[in-house]
């Protein structure tokens, strides 16, 4: 996944990339531990436009990413489509190649990903964005009932009688105790 200076044209570039979880060591290794599995395929349409020695990226993509519902703890599929922009930019050698990573930090925390030796690569920008489109508190359902504090029963697919009983029966022993000194 990458891509020659040399093949973006005056007037831009358009390329479409159909991916798979391994092209992305960061989601396998999430889906390995757990943590949200993203669907094959992961479809990223890219426009490259150059700038000088600047390279312009309009992105989107689509992905359908399995996740688990916080409420209820059922695991469910919810579509992502994002679009993103990127900007690539030279890497700057340092006269005495000390401090080559803080150089490559300081472009980062600016939003633009450094490129070498006229490649852009790919990978690790595009897995970025998938990585920062998962929802942080994923919902099944925005009216999602959840689980059941009581029996824990999925209150989304059946109904417990739990609630029927006092409110709350950690007050209601509160309630009954003497707070006297
Ligand atoms: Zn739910
Ligand atoms: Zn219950």
């Amino acid at each position: 996944m990458q891509l020659e200076l040399k093949d973006i044209k005056g007037d831009g570039l358009e390329q479409a990339y159909t991916c798979t979880l391994s092209d992305f060591p960061d989601l396998m290794a999430m889906a390995e531990c757990g943590g949200p599995v993203f669907s094959e395929p992961l479809a990223f349409k890219l426009r490259f436009q150059k700038t000088g020695r600047f390279v312009e990226v309009d992105g989107h993509f689509d992905a359908v990413v399995g996740l688990k519902c916080g409420r209820c703890l059922q695991s469910f599929k919810q579509s992502l489509a994002e679009s993103f922009n990127l900007t690539f930019v030279p890497q700057i050698e340092s006269a005495d190649g000390d401090d080559e990573e803080e150089i490559e930090l300081e472009t980062e925390e600016l939003g633009l990903t450094p490129y070498r030796e006229e490649t852009l690569k790919l990978r690790d920008p595009l897995q970025e964005q998938l990585l920062m489109a998962i929802p942080i508190s994923p919902l099944c359902d925005e009216s999602c009932q959840g689980l059941c504090p009581e029996c824990g029963c999925n209150r989304n697919i059946e109904a417990c009688d739990c609630t029927r009983k006092p409110f709350n029966n950690k007050f209601t022993a509160l309630a009954g105790m003497d707070f006297k000194k």
